[in-house]
């Protein structure tokens, strides 16, 4: 490559003449430059201008758990990449067989990993399975997917079809049929504060069984905390309920880990935090910490041996994922699975979440326009609101002010889904699990100065 192709100038321009980025508005790129990220180690990024930035979100959408530059993983992948770089179809690998076996090692009561390679893409699977085991068991009438209001569980269409953001739907339609919302647990935080409401909005959830029949429906499909719907930790008692209600009714439980596994909550599985037992979990950008591109879809045996036929020749699974044959991801996942543990980053995500909790809980005084704190381990959210007694969401333009100021600071935080009235305006915080108190620190400092500035 000649030296003006690593020109800072040349690569900006380049950017800006021919990269369509995810998830933003290209309009103000024609007159600012887009920031390209060049280095990270640890913790922190650096730009191409040279700027160095503590970076709260790993890597924008809560993907590296480990963190930048681990040469672990990089050697690792090399070393298997010039060994065996491919293979998919029914043929195996050995980083896919091992990594497998240390995955359910994590998993008790799972015991099959489907390879993919997107978050979307093991959704995909799982509501796959969901629908072949309708036609293949009940005559095609267990078809019904539920999804919760506020979650999220990909980009495709069949994964929108399964999502509860309008403000990420609105303009995608139409969409797959056989997908039915649920209602989300916050509207009953809001209605029926106290005692007991956990169960009321698991409740709901069986009302929308009733009325849908429960012979329609194949699986309720959720997140264990929803993530990008504004970090809405369910209340006690809803889970332990909501597994009730699939068991009573024969319906699959499939738990959306995309987020929250891998140590995000401060456990392995976001689930483990409830204590309950999911038919099928999905898990995506923690899994390699964004080292390689790879996703799972991990069932139970009893799912998996719904499959196994001897009399109907088309009743296999009949689904391949090109790129799940890829060894770069499972290799790339055992090393961070090692990290994670060598590392007790589990526990580590548990005491630096509660720190990031505590930091923020304290600004509450200094800030009335923060409405509340929460979240779970390395996942927080401040939402920030006009008035706590209303809870009228803060304008979008000062939430987006408060993240650039961080920006200017050196530190990169989130927002998450702003558009929707009432349960959004929050700042979101997931770094990476080996954040030290220093670095907690440091962002909810950097919070606290950007809102004196923004609310002045
Ligand atoms: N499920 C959840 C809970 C997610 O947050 C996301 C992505 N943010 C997905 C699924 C989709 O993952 P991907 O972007 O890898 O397709």
């Amino acid at each position: 490559m000649s030296l003006a192709m690593n020109d800072p100038a040349t690569i900006i321009e380049a950017d800006r003449a021919h990269v369509w980025h995810h998830l933003v508005q290209h309009k103000p790129f024609e007159t600012i430059d887009p920031q390209i990220i060049v280095e990270g180690k640890g913790m922190r990024v650096w730009d191409i201008t040279g700027k160095e930035h503590l970076d709260a979100v790993s890597g924008g959408v809560w993907t590296v758990n480990v963190g930048y530059g681990r040469t672990e993983i990089a050697d690792a992948v090399r070393d298997q990449l010039v060994k065996m770089c491919y293979f998919a179809g029914a043929k195996g690998t050995i980083p896919g067989a091992q990594f497998a076996e240390r995955l359910i090692g994590k998993m008790p009561g799972l015991s099959r990993v489907y390879y993919a390679n997107s978050g979307s893409e093991a959704n995909e699977k799982a509501f796959k399975m969901v629908r072949q085991i309708s036609h293949k068991h009940y005559g095609g009438k267990k078809h019904k997917i539920l999804y919760r209001d506020r979650d999220y569980h990909g980009t495709t269409i069949a994964c929108l079809s399964a999502g509860g953001q309008q403000e990420r739907n609105a303009q995608y339609g139409p969409f797959a049929p056989g997908f039915v919302e649920v209602p989300h647990c916050l509207e009953y935080q809001a209605d029926n504060p106290g005692e007991g409401y956990g169960e009321r909005a698991a409740q709901a959830i069986e009302d929308v069984i009733l009325h849908e029949g429960p012979d329609t429906i194949g699986a309720l499909c959720l997140e264990p905390i929803t993530a990008g719907g504004g970090i809405i930790v369910p209340p006690k008692g809803y889970w332990e309920r909501v597994q009730e209600i699939c068991r009573k009714y024969d319906i699959l439980l499939h738990i959306d880990e995309v987020v929250c596994g891998l140590g995000r909550t401060g456990t392995w599985f976001g689930y483990q935090q409830f204590g309950i037992q999911p038919d099928i979990v999905t898990m995506a950008k923690g899994v390699a910490s964004g080292y390689a591109a790879i996703s799972c879809c991990v069932t139970t045996e009893r799912v998996f041996d719904m499959f196994k036929d001897d009399t109907d020749k088309m009743g296999y699974f009949r689904d391949i994922s090109t790129f799940g044959g890829c060894t770069s991801g499972p290799v790339a996942a055992l090393e961070n699975m090692k990290i994670i543990e060598d590392e007790n980053l589990c526990d580590n995500s548990t005491a630096m979440g509660q720190r990031m909790n505590d930091n923020l809980k304290a600004l509450m005084d200094k800030h009335a326009c923060i409405g509340e704190v929460r979240g779970m381990g390395l996942f927080q959210g401040a939402e920030l609101v006009q008035s706590r007694e209303t809870r009228e969401p803060m304008d979008e333009k000062r939430v987006m002010a408060v993240v650039a100021d961080c920006l200017k600071q050196g530190v990169i935080i989130g927002a998450s889904n702003r558009s929707m009235p009432g349960f959004n305006n929050t700042l979101l915080f997931a770094p990476a699990l080996i954040a030290g108190a220093d670095d907690i620190d440091a962002i909810t400092d950097a919070v606290d100065q950007a809102l004196t500035r923004v609310m002045a």
